[in-house]
């Protein structure tokens, strides 16, 4: 059983108000509104606990990146308020659109064709019509998805056009390896030229890069909640 002592919960409120003053001090830096940068606090493999201490802060904007674990998070462990917003910022496969177009508000994460299908015959048939980012794979990495920059336009058209899905911004996870700003410029630039309004990048490793680079939403997880306990693949001593 996850416990939950008081200095868990100071820590978590402490991190999260040093998130946020960090958000607010790198928006006036970049001569930005802090109001527009929001925080989607990323609360994939967190204990109950946890996000009820986030929760009770006042924060409503949440990323989970696997279908199955959210809706046990939000729909059964716990009366998810009315105002809390959730995002998908995980892979999603096909076969599980239909519960992510019933689950989420925001599926970060469009980023092939069969996806686009599955997710347009999923709006028609719940009625429910999540928003809609593309992600990109800025960094064209083999193992990473996402669509690649230069098949962009043609994707976002395909997807308007073919199968009535409107997008209305674009996500990234740049390369660990490289300075995370040339792939926040390029994401920035590819945006403006499609004419969308809504740039999800910056983890916290480097959330404030991405604020300076125009970011409208940063998803922290461990920088809130502290390091995640790996889920698999324990490491060989
Ligand atoms: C886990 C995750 C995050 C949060 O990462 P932290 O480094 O813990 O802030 C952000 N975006 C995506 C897509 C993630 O999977």
């Amino acid at each position: 059983m996850v416990s939950s002592p008081a200095s868990t919960v100071s820590s978590i409120a402490e991190h999260l108000a040093v998130v946020k003053g960090r958000i607010e001090a790198a928006a006036r830096a970049a001569d930005r509104d802090p109001a527009s940068v929001v925080l989607t606090a990323v609360s994939k493999t967190q204990p109950f606990e946890a996000i009820d201490v986030v929760l009770g802060l006042g924060q409503r904007v949440f990323g989970e990146n696997r279908v199955q674990e959210a809706q046990t998070r939000w729909t059964v462990e716990r009366d998810r308020p009315v105002d809390v917003e959730l995002r998908l910022i995980g892979a999603l496969q096909s076969n599980k659109a239909a519960d992510a177009v019933d689950l989420f508000d925001v599926i970060e994460t469009l980023d092939r064709d069969s996806l686009a299908k599955a997710l347009a015959d999923a709006v028609q048939k719940s009625g429910r019509s999540p928003r809609l980012l593309a992600q990109v794979n800025t960094g064209a990495e083999q193992q990473k998805a996402g669509v690649l920059p230069g098949d962009l336009d043609g994707f976002l058209a395909s997807a308007r056009r073919d199968y009535g899905l409107s997008v209305e911004g674009l996500m990234a996870i740049p390369p660990v390896d490289e300075p995370a700003g040339l792939h926040f410029g390029l994401l920035a630039k590819l945006a403006q030229r499609n004419g969308l309004e809504v740039l999800s990048m910056g983890m916290s490793g480097d959330f404030e890069t991405a604020i300076r680079f125009g970011a409208t939403h940063v998803r922290v997880g461990s920088a809130i909640f502290g390091e995640r306990k790996p889920i698999s693949t324990p490491s060989r001593a």
